[in-house]
């Protein structure tokens, strides 16, 4: 080697959906040979990204330690009639997919064909899926893993405010009276917001801390309050808030009068139950004088800000819950305030990215969807596009069914591994296993569910790929291509784009670069939007247009320089009188929303127990859930020793009476069963016993992360049955039903 050359650069995090902005300091080496190198030798926190002013957690100072191109897919693969992946060139494999993707639209139609997405993807990357799947290859049925994460969210978000749009900043959590957390153990799985929430009680006496969650988790070390409720009650605890703000005169009756409707029915709803605090405390099992606490709390501040994730999204009735929250807020006139609103907090990196592309199989494009009166020829034309489905396609655990069944007969996986995630694994598996043409896009080679592809496509990986990403506060940041990608390994915004060229739709898939992608995206979300946001003073436009708040129009300017220099901003974006882009941190201040009349709508929620039924065979509840130092289903984390340390191997949290009456020991193995349909055997799930007294009795936490080819027996999703909140389609990940015994 010669003499390096050293530079620096920022992008943004991977992970989850703080969406951290991170510095990078690189250095270009020449190798023998004479070829130049460039490698990351130091990763710190941006002191400039909004979301994180210089902080990181541990797995986002550890993404040097997981870049290694061991291990990395880096040529594509097709297999062959003997079952053994054959190296090929790229040719070869986009050739095949185009006419295979050609032949199954004649002879069964568009919607034979599916695709599978990831919240790990770029936006351009999920633009163009969405483009090529939904407006040319004309199937509707193009879904995401983000179903998993906050899909009841976005109803919710719909049902209330006429738009999927999260009210808030991060911000808002410093300048709260009262930050409420809600199925959300931020400290483990949000780290970043955790520490400025910390660092905003110590600068603020007077903030309080309220967590809501079945498990004692770390993040109630800044609590002021605890309520450990049963879990699933998390609708009636809120029910009984709206009523005991009702009947105590805490609403903010100016506020719903001329700026809601729903409230009436909301309570009388809410009131169908017994509204007594002991009623309420014997139902969500909790103490009384907690209750009442959080009550008066919540009721007597203005400023609060109540802070949900998956342990309100990921059960059967996730939408409800987030509607219940919902309408607390608007009955108090806590929202469009400082300090004050509900507030939804991805998983993803960029799961905000994929709902603004359309990427749910409900979702056209550009926060419209298929029951958004225009919006459907609003999109074809402006894609210009064929064959633009008449209406929604099959949610991911449907999509999958629908695999199973035979009714589509090739999908495309992106920067997701199904075989593990999804729940009811077992019946994922057959269901791709029975597929005709699995296509699967993946950067790493230990992905399980390479196992069922019949074509591999090696993707860059990040600090490799440009493009943005959309974090949970609305905020728009680059993720930076730095490293040239190993092998012949390729972004995924080419490999679509390449299959779309190569199945005749030229003109619409030539694009020049993700810079390009990016433009189209943002003028998309300007054509014929009638939300005046582009200039002060622009009046909306005429006919066929359609309102959405969702409006990043003015970044259509930018050009390829002030793309790749494009710094954090929230949506909607707009010019203001000398020019500048200017984002919104805070929605619906004015109190205007989405809706056709304006006003947001409080709904009435009936509170429903989990559908995975507990009985003597399976009497145990399952939590399932993320640990800190990990992620996903642990391809990029596994690589790094310091993140192992934290957990080493998968585990089963539970009560120590509930260890005892199995005869547990604290560090022995157990099994976890689950019951199917039919009563027989779900899963094998066998890992290392925590005995933990924050964990309530008849209530057991296993991670979420590890697959098969990280320990045998020890894949969450093989445990869970596949029921969906039937709103959002969003699985019950956290209400399980399961029995543990020594092994
Ligand atoms: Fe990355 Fe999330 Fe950690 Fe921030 S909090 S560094 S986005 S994993």
């Amino acid at each position: 080697t010669s003499e390096s050359s050293p530079c620096s650069a920022s992008t943004t995090c991977p992970y989850c959906g703080v969406g951290c902005g991170v510095s990078l300091e690189l250095e270009t080496r020449a190798q023998e040979g004479g070829e130049l190198k460039r490698s990351i030798t130091a990763v710190s926190g941006d002191n400039d990204h909004p979301a994180n002013y210089g902080r990181l957690c541990v797995k986002g100072s550890a993404l040097a330690e997981t870049l290694s191109s061991s291990g990395r897919l880096t040529q594509p693969q097709i297999r062959d009639a003997a079952g053994v992946l054959r190296e090929v060139s790229w040719d070869t494999a986009l050739e095949l997919i185009a006419a295979r993707f050609g032949e199954l639209r004649s002879t069964h139609g568009g919607d034979s064909i599916a695709a599978y997405l990831s919240g790990q993807l770029l936006t351009e990357d999920y633009y163009l899926a969405n483009k090529l799947f939904k407006g040319f290859i004309g199937t509707p049925h193009l879904d995401t893993n983000s179903r998993l994460c906050m899909a009841s969210a976005v109803v919710a978000h719909k049902r209330a405010f006429g738009a999927d749009a999260v009210p808030c900043s991060y911000e808002d959590l410093e300048r709260a009276e009262l930050v409420v957390l809600v199925g959300s153990n931020l400290a483990w799985n949000h780290p970043v917001l955790f520490q400025r929430l910390k660092q905003a009680r110590i600068d603020n006496p007077l903030l309080r801390i309220v967590v809501i969650d079945p498990r004692l988790t770390d993040s109630c070390e800044i609590a002021d309050l605890y309520l450990g409720i049963r879990p699933g009650s998390d609708a009636r605890l809120f029910n009984g808030l709206l009523a005991y703000m009702a009947e105590r005169g805490r609403t903010d009756r100016l506020y719903l009068e001329a700026h809601t409707q729903g409230f009436d029915a909301a309570l009388k709803q809410a009131k169908r139950d017994d509204c007594s605090l002991s009623a309420i405390a014997r139902d969500c099992d909790i103490d009384v004088e907690r209750l009442e606490t959080f009550y008066y709390w919540f009721a007597t501040q203005l400023h609060v800000v109540t802070l949900f994730s998956q342990g309100v999204n990921q059960s059967t009735s996730g939408t409800d819950k987030g509607n219940a929250i919902i309408n607390c807020h608007l009955a108090g006139g806590k929202i469009g305030l400082p300090g004050a609103g509900p507030f939804s907090i991805t998983g993803q990196p960029n799961a905000m990215g994929g709902r603004e592309v359309g990427g749910l199989a409900n979702q056209l494009a550009a926060h419209m969807d298929y029951d958004t009166p225009g919006a459907r020829a609003l999109v074809s034309e402006f894609w210009k596009a064929p064959n633009l489905p008449e209406g929604p396609g099959h949610k991911a655990v449907e999509l999958f069914a629908a695999l199973g069944r035979g009714e589509i007969k090739a999908l495309w996986i992106m920067a997701t591994n199904p075989a593990v995630s999804l729940p009811d694994s077992a019946r994922v598996r057959a269901a791709l296993a029975v597929c005709p043409l699995v296509i699967v896009s993946e950067c790493m080679a230990d992905s399980d569910t390479l196992a069922y592809a019949d074509v591999v496509l090696p993707a860059s990986s990040w600090s490799e790929k440009d493009g943005t990403v959309t974090n949970s506060e609305r905020c728009i940041s680059r993720q930076r291509g730095l490293l040239t990608p190993p092998g012949e390994a390729r972004h995924d915004w080419w490999q679509l784009a390449e299959v779309g060229k190569r199945m005749g739709y030229q003109e619409a898939f030539d694009y020049s670069g993700p810079h390009a992608i990016f433009h189209e995206h943002a003028r998309l979300s300007g054509f014929r939007n009638s939300a005046p946001r582009l200039k002060a003073g622009r009046k909306p436009t005429a006919t066929s247009s359609v309102k959405r708040l969702f409006n990043i129009a003015p970044l259509a300017e930018l050009d390829r320089a002030g793309y790749d220099a494009l710094k954090p901003i929230q949506w909607p974006v707009r010019r203001g009188d000398k020019g500048e882009l200017i984002g919104t941190p805070r929605l619906f201040e004015d109190a205007t929303f989405n809706t056709p009349n304006g006003r947001a709508r409080l709904v009435p929620v009936v509170p429903q127990l989990p559908q995975q039924a507990l009985s003597d065979a399976v009497p145990l509840r399952l939590n399932t859930g993320r640990i800190r130092d990990q992620w996903h289903t642990m391809t990029r984390t596994a690589r790094s020793a310091r993140l192992m340390n934290h957990r080493a191997e998968p585990f089963v949290e539970l009560h120590p009476q509930d260890a005892a009456t199995r005869g547990l020991q604290d560090g022995g193995l157990a099994r976890l069963k689950g019951r199917d349909e039919q009563g027989g055997l779900r899963g094998d799930y066998r890992a290392r016993v925590r005995i933990s007294s924050g964990q309530r009795r008849g209530e057991v936490f296993i991670p979420m992360h590890w697959s098969d080819h990280f320990a045998s027996h020890a894949r969450a999703g093989a445990l869970l049955a596949g029921l969906v909140d039937p709103f959002s389609g969003q699985p019950e990940s956290k209400h399980g039903a399961v029995e543990v015994e020594s092994l």
